[in-house]
């Protein structure tokens, strides 16, 4: 998506990288250099057998020898024919070779006897160039370490192999210098109440000494709280961009590594940077990585975590009321939180970010649409009402798959039934091509589908039809879609009860025409089951535990909050929770039967439309079954 693009720091000069690479292919050679010294040092001497050598000797044409150790350098007093063992024969007359350990160490004095000059030096080579090129590898390798290190240091950590090797403890905050992030709260559409609280963080940020003057603590600690995709990030950019201050943004991931100690000296890094250049702000982001609730999880091995996350609690405390830097944290998950995170003087500060209303969703859509070209037919605000629970993130992606549409059909600009084929992707799935059917799965699913669409129509609080559709789609073969009219805060208990009458009305309608269920509502037996079980459960809506929640919250254990947590009900309490979900469940289905039953007629013109047009929308469905009873 574009503003990620854009918020991207321009990416440093990197020659860097080319260079490691280069190094890295060379530092092998380095290693042969010795050897390579050697050759090169007897590059004109031939090296021959000790039987050459000897014969010489023998021919007394040997001129000067030079011992060292078992190796024997010489010169003949005038060329030589000497033929190598791959039989190719030249002139020489500097030649070396070495002596055969089992020869005897008499042979010296047959050579001094002879007329041949002797000198003799130490086993070790001591002259000071061999020395030095023996050094030189280390030299050099030494001389590696420091670039190495300066460069991932310039990079502010990152890096990958070897950089990061030699900076483990880094922080590996990215930050967005002042005028990088050119995000600004214009750019996060809706989120009004967030926003207004915000720009008092930037304002604190940008007024810090007014602040002080009359000795107004500043907060440190802002936590921004939302669903996934809800622009929590978004949000925290855009406060950077307005304040118009350094900006280190860390994920709460990249604290945790596998080497102990790495989390907390990140978190030492990050912080003393962040103050060295204040004002500044902080961004930490999926705080729920690190700041879940010391001691909680299974196992043991969460040392380094709470390591990390002790280290940052004192960080957090070590602020002075002065110093202008401000710590943003995001997460979805609150819940999960060590309560040490939310002490007055850390994060006590709360923005919450809601998914985005019927209106916000509009705006978000004109944001993402504003940057590409678009057609002028665009409806935004019918989208943004049948994209009920959609995330920011979730309708930035509708846009993009519309572009992408709108490229697959070769025009220039999107068109609204781009988006609104894109809106169709993401909730139900592409349509699947090569799934064929038999006419009697077929109309199994006209019938399962009309029956739900039926019962929906007939209750008076249900949400409206929008579309049913039999065309196979990646997620279900058929697919009844309901829109409701606004959002809604507040779940009513008949309207619940209606909504679970909706979902047992496919398989009610399979079973009353066929004499036959099939497994096609598992999913709504499932959703249904699910809702159910919240009524009795969370909402106090059963019959004998009216007015009772005891919480059907199943955290996933890995979250952790209390593994050893026991249910806080008897099992014989939770036989009779399940009894009463059961009725609950048993009573919708019943309801859905009878309606179906009364209204056999327009149930049946329903799926034979359904079977002949495959889709069907509100229009097309008040026309075959009206609007009352029939
Ligand atoms: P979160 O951090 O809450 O999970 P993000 O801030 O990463 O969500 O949002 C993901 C993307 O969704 C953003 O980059 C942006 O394109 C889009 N988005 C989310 N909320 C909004 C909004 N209020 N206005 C404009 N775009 C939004
Ligand atoms: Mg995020
Ligand atoms: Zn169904």
């Amino acid at each position: 998506m574009r503003e990620q693009n854009q918020n991207t720091p321009p990416e440093p000069p990197r020659p860097d990288m080319r260079k490691r690479a280069a190094l890295l292919v060379f530092l092998p050679l380095l290693f042969l250099l010795p050897w390579l010294s050697n050759s090169f040092a007897s590059r004109d001497v031939e090296t021959v057998p000790y039987s050459f050598f000897d014969a010489q000797l023998e021919a007394d044409t040997v001129q000067t020898v030079t011992v060292q150790g078992e190796k024997i350098t010489g010169t003949l007093s005038s060329a030589q024919q000497y033929t190598d063992p791959q039989g190719n024969s030249r002139q020489i007359t500097d030649f070396l070779t070495y002596v055969p350990a089992t020869v005897d160490t008499d042979y010296l004095r047959e050579i001094s006897r002879s007329n041949v000059e002797v000198t003799t030096l130490p086993t070790r080579d001591n002259s000071g160039w061999v020395l030095l090129l023996n050094l030189l590898p280390i030299f050099l390798i030494i001389w590696i370490f420091v670039r190495f290190n300066r460069a991932s240091k310039q990079q502010g950590g990152g890096g990958g192999f070897p950089g990061g090797m030699f900076n483990m403890g880094k922080s590996r905050a990215k930050k967005y210098e002042k005028d990088s992030s050119s995000i600004h709260f214009a750019d996060v559409a809706g989120a009004d109440s967030a926003k207004e609280e915000l720009e008092e963080v930037v304002d604190f940020l940008q007024n810090a000494d007014r602040y002080s003057a009359v000795g107004a603590e500043i907060p440190h600690g802002v936590l921004l709280v939302g669903p996934p995709g809800s622009g929590k990030t978004l949000l925290a950019k855009a406060v950077a961009g307005e304040a118009d201050v350094p900006f280190y943004s860390i994920s709460g991931s990249d604290f945790i590594e596998m080497f102990v100690g790495v989390g907390a000296s990140r978190v030492r890094n990050l912080f003393a940077d962040a103050r060295k250049s204040a004002p500044a702000i902080i961004f930490i982001d999926e705080l729920d990585s690190i700041g879940r609730q010391r001691g909680a999880g299974l196992g043991g091995g969460h040392d380094e975590r709470e390591q990390t996350l002790n280290q940052m609690l004192s960080e957090m405390d070590g602020f002075e009321t002065h110093e202008s830097v401000i710590v943003l944290a995001a997460t979805n998950r609150p819940d999960v939180l060590d309560p040490a995170l939310l002490r007055p003087g850390r994060f006590d500060r709360r923005v919450t970010v809601p998914a985005p209303a019927v209106g916000d969703r509009e705006k978000i859509l004109k944001i993402h649409t504003a940057r590409r070209p678009t057609g002028d037919d665009l409806d935004l605000s019918a989208i943004a009402r049948s994209t009920p629970g959609f995330s920011g993130a979730d309708l930035a992606n509708v846009v993009n798959e519309a572009a992408l549409m709108a490229v697959r059909a070769s025009r220039t600009a999107m068109i609204q039934e781009d988006l609104i084929t894109a809106r169709d992707k993401i909730t139900l799935g592409l349509k699947r091509s090569g799934v064929v059917m038999n006419d009697l799965e077929r109309k199994t699913v006209a019938y399962h589908e009309a029956g739900h669409a039926l019962v929906a129509a007939r209750l008076p609080t249900a949400e409206p039809v929008h579309r049913i559709t039999i065309i196979p789609r990646e997620r279900a073969m058929g697919v009844t879609q309901q829109m409701p009219d606004g959002d809604r805060y507040l779940l009513r208990e008949d309207y619940i009860r209606d909504r679970l009458v909706v979902m047992m009305g496919g398989r009610a309608a399979e079973e009353q025409i066929f004499d036959v269920v099939t497994s096609g509502a598992e999913n709504d037996l499932k959703e249904a089951h699910k809702l159910a079980r919240r009524m009795v459960l969370d909402w106090g809506m059963g019959d004998a535990f009216r007015n009772t929640a005891f919480g059907s919250d199943s955290r996933e254990v890995f979250l952790g909050n209390d593994i050893g947590k026991q249910n806080e009900f008897s099992d014989n309490s939770a036989q009779r929770m399940d009894e009463e979900i059961h009725g609950i469940l048993n009573d919708a289905y019943r309801r859905a039967q009878e309606l179906l039953q009364n209204n056999a007629e327009p149930l049946a013109r329903l799926a034979d439309a359904l079977l002949e047009e495959e889709e069907i929308d509100r229009t097309r469905m008040d026309e075959l079954i009206g609007t009352g009873e029939d």
